[in-house]
């Protein structure tokens, strides 16, 4: 099946022939003027080799590639990708009696670029980054309720989708409603606040790092700085801390914790304790050697790479502000989960924070995303995630 055609300049087509999911739009030799952002494009080399299919939308990435062959974008398309997906989270053992909140598609690294489906047990959540994926919803939705065990798919565009696009983004059922707004990681109960929370209402890619410190936990006085919705909190609650504080600039944030701490822990249970307050200001007025395990979890400090210099800088304060107050002996967990950064600027950023501070810091894990949020080969821009545990002394 062939659609609106799209032709590349000469020599274009080599990152595509590679399966590089993008069509930069400076790489357009010519384009049909009845596209419309969000339309089925099919791309043709210089010499009218065809590439593929994809979604066409305005801006630096033309066109996001679905196919490299000719087959027809349908029903069948996605009914055919989500299957892939889910059988792959199968292999992964993410599906289980104790654990029903996992990534089902993270855009490119499922070769659905555009597309992100969190599972919370019954219900899928369903993000669209491109207009051709908005276009698409309602099909998605239809082959997302074929998959075992989804009753009900949950649409949220408002923060997704591009704002020049004009699309009517919505936030809504578009299958059933909803049933239960738990779901459970690890044994562990979560409230997933999908209607008002962030991204998908809960944070799955840091589900094997939050069980890393479930192992450190025990004994310990722990700090979970930008707590969201508490998952680190929760684990280190498990894990036998002594003592929890969380700390989010957003009240909501801090509500959710205490939810999820009360959701799992008996109410008598007093060592847990959260914080709506700036992490910087908390980390200024905190006592020193207050914490032994420290997580710090921020925001993307860069959004863009425009914007790299001011997150490296951003990076290295906030650590160094924890490392200058933190004990003989004990551990940081840090983060970064901008896509801008990468790892060894990221490592930089953390090393010069140690220096700085003069501390004697190890490497005990390089830590990355999870499985179920897989990074395609052919699209390295998909890894995001990075942290690093240190040991302080
Ligand atoms: N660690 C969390 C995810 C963190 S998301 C998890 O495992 O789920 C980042 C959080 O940082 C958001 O909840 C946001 O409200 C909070 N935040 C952003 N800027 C902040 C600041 N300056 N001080 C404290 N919290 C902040």
């Amino acid at each position: 099946m062939t659609y609106k055609a799209v032709t590349l300049k000469r020599g274009k087509e080599e990152s595509l022939q590679r399966f590089h999911p993008w069509v930069f739009s400076g790489a357009i030799a010519a384009a049909d003027d009845t596209i419309e952002e969000g339309d089925l494009v099919t791309v043709y080399a210089h010499d009218g080799t065809l590439i593929g299919n994809g979604h066409s939308q305005i801006g630096s990435i033309a066109v996001r590639m679905l196919t490299f062959d000719d087959t027809a974008i349908d029903e069948a398309f996605f009914e055919q990708r989500l299957n892939d997906a889910y059988r792959m989270r199968q292999a992964l053992g993410l599906q289980r009696e104790d654990n029903n909140a996992f990534r089902l598609v993270h855009g490119e690294g499922d070769f659905l670029p555009g597309l992100v489906v969190d599972i919370y047990g019954p219900t899928a959540v369903m993000q669209a980054h491109s207009p051709g994926m908005h276009f698409a919803r309602n099909i998605i939705a239809k082959a997302l309720t074929q998959l075992p065990g989804v009753n009900n798919v949950y649409y949220k565009s408002e923060t997704t989708l591009p704002y020049k696009a004009h699309l009517d983004p919505m936030n809504d059922y578009i299958i059933g409603g909803m049933e239960t707004d738990e779901a459970l990681e690890n044994g562990l109960r979560f409230h997933v606040d999908w209607l008002k929370g962030q991204k998908t209402g809960f944070f799955v890619d840091q589900r094997e790092n939050r069980s890393l410190l479930e192992h450190y936990s025990k004994g310990r006085r722990v700090l979970n700085m930008f707590c969201y919705t508490g998952g680190f909190s929760v684990y280190a609650l498990r894990g036998g801390a002594t003592l929890v504080h969380s700390v989010d600039s957003s009240a909501k944030a801090v509500r959710l914790t205490d939810d999820n701490v009360a959701l799992n822990f008996a109410p008598d249970d007093g060592r847990h304790k959260s914080f709506a307050e700036d992490a910087f200001k908390f980390l200024d007025n905190m006592e020193k050697e207050a914490y032994d395990l420290v997580i710090l979890d921020p925001p993307a400090f860069a959004k863009h790479k425009s914007a790299l210099r001011n997150a490296l800088v951003g990076y290295r304060r906030l650590n160094a502000k924890a490392l200058e107050k933190m004990p003989h002996g004990s551990i940081l967990f840090t983060f970064s989960c901008s896509q801008a950064v990468n790892k060894e600027q990221f490592r930089l950023a953390v090393f010069s924070a140690a220096a700085q501070t003069r501390r004697k810091v190890r490497i005990l894990h390089q830590l990355t995303q999870p499985a179920d949020h897989p990074i395609n080969i052919y699209h390295p821009e998909g890894e995001y995630l990075k942290g690093l545990v240190l040991y302080v002394e």
